[in-house]
């Protein structure tokens, strides 16, 4: 693309974005996105809050980050509103994770974002990521944040992209990236530690959605099944009955899924195997219970080893 196509294009964006803020006046601007409040800090959005609360752990005072999708949401059904729009189009940064999880910033808004505006997809070729078997690049999971040491690949790409954007804080946001990543990898090490508490017969499951592929390879449990191959989906009932053979030939005992889906199928799936239901972990966003990356991936883990052990 030439140089002159990049702005016309980008002047087209400016004048749909106005158009469109001129329609929905009155509309209050999330916390932390507007001007007023954020001061001198840096004004980030990201799509979920659990990137956010990365963002937030590196940029430290210096940023104001604002998430798209609110505390207890669904990021691969969300459809942004107009108060999304504003959000991303006064923000310095963008950051999503990619590979299918959020593209619907990159589909809708990144319009709305100011010509230039640097768009951060976090997981995406990603260095030092191992594909999980049978994946390509193309096909790729996207939930790696759940494994901690891949948390601490986000982490520094976050920092790059803040001292790109703010390079008169380099020293300050190096030195926030290197403590937030020695609090992951304490983390780390105590997942390892607890999960490895569970008897290794005992260490499998079935989850809700395709969530925790790179936390199970990471400290060491199969999951055997999922009971939706995509979140918004219904699975066929074919899909199902396979399902529940493998939970019953594998004997997985604890069918797990998150606060922000509903339970109807795990419950029926349940009944149908004797296997119990923990519902209420955590890991597209956070919630009630946890409020940071680092709470969702203690919680989640306390919640594994209880029912497991
Ligand atoms: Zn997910």
């Amino acid at each position: 693309m030439s140089p002159g196509m990049r702005l016309s294009r980008g002047l087209a964006a400016v004048v749909v974005v106005a158009a469109f803020l001129a329609g929905c006046q009155g509309t209050p601007p999330p916390s932390g996105a507007g001007p007023s409040g954020a001061g001198t800090q840096l004004t980030v959005v990201a799509t979920t809050t659990v990137f956010a609360d990365m963002v937030k752990n590196v940029g430290g005072d210096l940023v104001a980050v604002t998430s798209l999708v609110p505390r207890g949401g669904d990021v691969h059904t969300f459809e942004p509103k107009p108060a999304d729009i504003q959000a991303v189009a006064g923000a310095k940064v963008l950051f999503m994770n990619g590979l299918g999880l959020d593209d619907w910033l990159e589909r809708t808004i990144t319009n709305a974002a100011a010509s230039g505006t640097p768009l951060i997809r976090l997981g995406v070729d990603l260095p030092g990521v191992t594909l999980l078997p049978g994946e390509s690049p193309d096909t790729q999971n996207p939930h790696l944040w759940m494994n901690v040491k891949y948390a601490e690949l986000y982490a520094d790409r976050i920092a790059a992209a803040l001292k790109a954007a703010d390079g008169a804080h380099a020293v300050q946001y190096e030195a926030q990236v290197a403590a937030y990543k020695q609090r992951l990898d304490a983390l780390d090490a105590s997942v390892q530690q607890r999960i490895a508490t569970i008897p290794a017969a005992n260490r499998k499951l079935v989850m809700f959605h395709d969530a925790f592929p790179y936390y199970a390879r990471a400290y060491g449990i199969t999951i055997v099944g999922v009971a939706v191959e995509a979140p918004g989906q219904d699975p066929n009932a074919a899909y199902t009955a396979q399902l529940i053979t493998a939970i019953k030939d594998s004997g997985v005992k604890v069918i797990f899924s998150e606060n922000q889906f509903p339970t109807k199928l795990v419950d029926q799936l349940a009944s149908e195997t004797g296997a119990t239901v923990v519902s209420n972990l955590f890991d597209d966003a956070l919630g009630d219970q946890v409020a940071s990356y680092e709470a969702v991936i203690n919680w989640d883990t306390d919640r594994l080893v209880e029912a497991l052990k």
